[in-house]
């Protein structure tokens, strides 16, 4: 991919247990938009791996992945993508799930990233903390193992995710309610990429 060539994309932005990888995986379903979290990536990752283990340092910790680690990987796996004919950066629009996570990031992406919207999911941290507890039980996630780490998490999603919203141009952020159902919430991010998506296939 050339640089003249940005990815499309939509940002699914929101603090853990908000519902992005709930609605990011739906959203992949849908033909013309392909679902990349930055979050399953490296629970993939190979633990025998050198990469792998340092990544699984910080993730387990609550802690942020150094941004140049994480960009990487996360490049290398959209050209993987890219070359096994799972992703067509032509034609489908990215619905990017934990990235950028910082503004360093956000940065470092202006060159990558077409960034059309961003779908802020917003429900209070009582509601968010017990879908991480359950989450935890249900899908062994060590960065929800327990109430320190998952305390970290938010720590860190209020000092160093949160400022990213001020980052993009307000007309592109979108808020919506995440303590709703999760259809509701689905009908509502789809009310936003219809327009979208007509516009980007030129209806
Ligand atoms: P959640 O949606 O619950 O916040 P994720 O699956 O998105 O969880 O992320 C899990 C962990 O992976 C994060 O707590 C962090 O350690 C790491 N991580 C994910 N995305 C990034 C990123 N863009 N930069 C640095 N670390 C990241």
């Amino acid at each position: 991919m050339t640089h003249q060539h940005r990815y499309k994309t939509i940002l699914l932005f929101g603090a853990p247990g908000s519902g992005k990888g709930t609605q990011g995986k739906i959203l992949g379903a849908i033909p013309g938009f392909f679902h990349s979290s930055t979050g399953d990536i490296f629970r993939s990752l190979d633990l025998q791996s050198p990469t792998g283990r340092t990544v699984w340092e910080f993730v387990s910790k609550g802690k942020l992945v150094p941004d140049g680690l994480t960009i990487n990987i996360w490049k290398q796996y959209l050209q993987g993508m890219e070359l096994i004919n799972q992703f067509h950066s032509e034609t489908e629009i990215i619905v990017l799930d934990g990235l950028p996570r910082n503004v360093e990031q956000a940065k470092i992406l202006e060159d990558t990233l077409d960034v059309l919207k961003v779908i802020h999911l917003v429900a209070d941290q009582a509601k968010m903390v017990e879908r991480l507890r359950r989450r935890a039980l249900k899908e062994n996630r060590v960065d929800d193992a327990t109430d320190q780490v998952i305390s970290r998490r938010f720590d860190v999603y209020q000092k160093e995710t949160k400022p990213v919203l001020e980052y993009y141009p307000e007309e592109k952020v979108v808020t919506i309610d995440a303590a709703q159902s999760q259809m509701r919430v689905l009908s509502e991010i789809i009310g936003v990429l219809v327009p979208l998506k007509e516009m980007h296939d030129g209806h």
